[in-house]
């Protein structure tokens, strides 16, 4: 495993930006690939990774809304 900082091209906005994820914070995923939620200025990405924390996939998310209860 590899928890390094990443790179990677902003679909959206053709930036490099850089992420990271947290030491162990996967631990307990149980079925990869995971997805991860990444915010870049207005817009969000959702990114897959192997279970080798190497990025499987990228999908932009069309719209983000926060839930309330
Ligand atoms: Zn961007």
């Amino acid at each position: 495993m590899s928890d390094g900082p990443r790179w990677m091209q902003c679909p959206i906005c053709k930036e490099t930006i850089k992420w990271n994820i947290p030491k162990g914070a996967l631990k307990d995923v149980e079925r990869f690939p995971a997805a991860i939620v990444i915010k870049h200025h207005d817009h969000y990405l959702v990114c897959y990774v192997d279970s080798h924390l190497q990025l499987a996939d990228t999908e932009v998310a069309s719209l983000f809304i926060e839930a309330t209860d």
